[in-house]
């Protein structure tokens, strides 16, 4: 299965594809995670890029394709879960295209609903594992007090320089004028379902599962 995890900044798609992960043996393709990476390793696209994500605005498409082009051709294993990719609608024709060539298809887009003052909240209380990348938060889920994170017992936390309130206002806008159309778009193809993305991790777990297995 292909699926795509949609929904705007803090609505737990991150959080949501490392389960599918563990439960399905799912690929997780996510591209803030990629552009995160090439910065941290001071390749000449991460030193373009560090700028304009730290604003909260989209990097272009042509990296952000050619980011997964590259995955797509590398990676194999129980389906991908594309996870803050597309963001644009084209983008969103680039994936599909990748896919054809590919021989594949897209299984379900999963819109995760979440109003806009829990983002905020949300976002402003996170920080992740500096070596696995487990997702904490300040009021849902600590950081353990023996300060070692409950998945792999790293000691560093790592705020984003992106989590803060300014850049955050940027990148709601980017996502309504930029990623929301998508919604109409997968919509139109069938291929769009949505759940709430409010509740407990768990329960978000379900309801995305419920939805897979509708459509397989
Ligand atoms: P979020 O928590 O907002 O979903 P991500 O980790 O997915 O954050 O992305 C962080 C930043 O990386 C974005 O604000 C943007 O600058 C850049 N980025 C990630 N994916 C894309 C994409 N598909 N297109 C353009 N920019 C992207
Ligand atoms: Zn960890």
């Amino acid at each position: 299965m292909n699926i795509i995890l949609l929904g705007p900044p803090g609505a737990g798609k991150g959080t949501q594809a490392r389960r599918l992960v563990e439960d399905r043996g799912m690929v997780q393709l996510s591209t803030g995670d990629m552009l995160r990476a090439a910065r941290s390793s001071g390749t000449e696209m991460g030193r373009r890029v560090a700028a304009i994500m730290d604003a909260g605005e989209l990097v272009t498409d042509e990296i952000v394709i050619g980011l997964i082009e590259e995955q797509l051709q590398t990676s194999r294993g129980g389906g991908f879960i594309f996870d803050g990719f597309p963001r644009t609608l084209g983008q969103a024709d680039a994936l599909g295209d990748l896919l054809a060539a590919n021989g594949a298809m897209l299984d379900a887009v999963i819109e995760m609903q979440v109003d806009d003052a829990a983002l905020v909240a949300r976002i402003v209380a996170r920080s992740t594992c500096g070596d696995c990348g487990e997702v904490y938060n300040d009021q849902t889920k600590p950081i353990p007090a023996d300060g070692r994170c409950t998945n792999c017992g790293g000691a560093t936390f790592n705020r984003r320089a992106d989590d803060n309130a300014d850049a955050l206002t940027t990148r709601l806008m980017e996502y309504y004028k930029k990623t929301s159309p998508l919604l109409g778009y997968y919509y139109a193809k069938g291929d769009l379902v949505s759940v709430d993305g409010l509740g407990e991790i768990e329960t978000v777990a379900g309801a995305i599962a419920e939805a897979l297995a509708a459509r397989s």
